[in-house]
């Protein structure tokens, strides 16, 4: 049986992209292969905000233990190996079992699930055929991907969605094409990342090939938008045709507010969707949210 290394599991309410406002369980898988240390700092500067945590880390039992961070990725706790200890690593049957704990009526009904990180396409992509095929996920009908878009679909995982989770029942448990979801947050410049790592434009092309894909760019000055519609158009230019959202950078309250507004209005400038966060106004980013 599959086994994956989970650093949250929990249900609330998607906050951003395609499914806003959908009761969602997010299943958070631990690794990344990025560190995107520049959310919020200025030009070139990267955040240390997670070191002194770090060095306190036998404080800290549970994820809801540690605190926020308002510069750099805000799960940080997903990705930094100085905290794997506080993500087990879980057979899919005892996912599936806890998914159904924490469902309100014990199975899925409309709910969707939300498989993020980190960065849930590395290694892990081995395991979801074998959790997404378990009996307590056979009424699960639409699934989001929340990746960075650099790691390409393997030929396993590929095969599977083609078989299994596309034409295997769609009329009946209507699945199908538009029910799987890639929501790719590319990074731009300000995340710290380069850019040559960042942005993989036959990749997230290829997710388009399986399921409803868009790009999300986080952004907080008139730069970063810029940057994210020259980036947009990189991805066109090579054949992508989904849709662009601009979202706020905002992993505390105080910045988010600082930023929505600004970040709306040079959406529509742009001619570009916006994306929320509803999870910081309406639960303050807190882990398990
Ligand atoms: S890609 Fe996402 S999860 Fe990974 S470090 Fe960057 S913001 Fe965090």
């Amino acid at each position: 049986m599959s086994k994956l290394k989970i650093a949250e599991l929990f249900y609330s309410i998607q906050g951003e992209g395609r499914y806003m406002g959908v009761p969602s369980v997010f299943l958070r898988t631990f690794g990344c292969n990025f560190k995107c240390a520049g959310f919020g700092m200025p030009k070139g500067e990267l955040s240390n905000e997670v070191e002194p945590i770090a060095q306190r880390i036998s404080e800290f039992k549970s994820y809801e233990e540690l605190p926020l961070v308002s510069t750099g990725c805000d799960s940080y706790a997903s990705w930094d190996p100085r905290f794997k200890d506080l993500s087990p690593m879980l057979t899919s049957d005892a996912i599936a079992e806890r998914i159904c704990e924490i469902l309100p009526f014990g199975e899925w009904r409309d709910e969707h699930l939300v498989i993020t990180g980190g960065e849930p396409l590395l290694g892990w992509q081995r395991a979801y055929p074998d959790l997404l095929d378990h009996p307590k996920m056979k009424s699960l009908k639409e699934i989001t991907f929340e990746t960075n878009g650099t790691q390409a679909l393997t030929n396993d995982f590929k095969s599977w969605i083609h078989r299994e989770w596309h034409h295997a029942g769609d009329i009946n448990l209507g699945r199908g094409h538009n029910s799987l979801t890639f929501s790719v947050s590319a990074k731009l410049s300000c995340s710290g990342e380069s850019r040559e790592e960042a942005i993989k434009p036959d990749v997230v092309c290829e997710y388009e090939d399986y399921g409803y894909t868009y790009l999300k760019f986080v952004v907080a000055t008139e730069d970063d938008a810029e940057e994210a519609i020259e980036t947009a158009d990189i991805y066109r230019a090579n054949g992508f045709t989904g849709p662009v959202y601009l979202m706020p950078v905002g992993g505390i309250e105080s910045v988010y507010t600082l930023n929505n507004r600004r970040v709306a209005e040079l959406a529509m400038k742009a001619g570009l969707r916006y994306s929320d966060r509803l999870q910081v106004p309406l639960f303050k980013n807190e882990w398990g949210t």
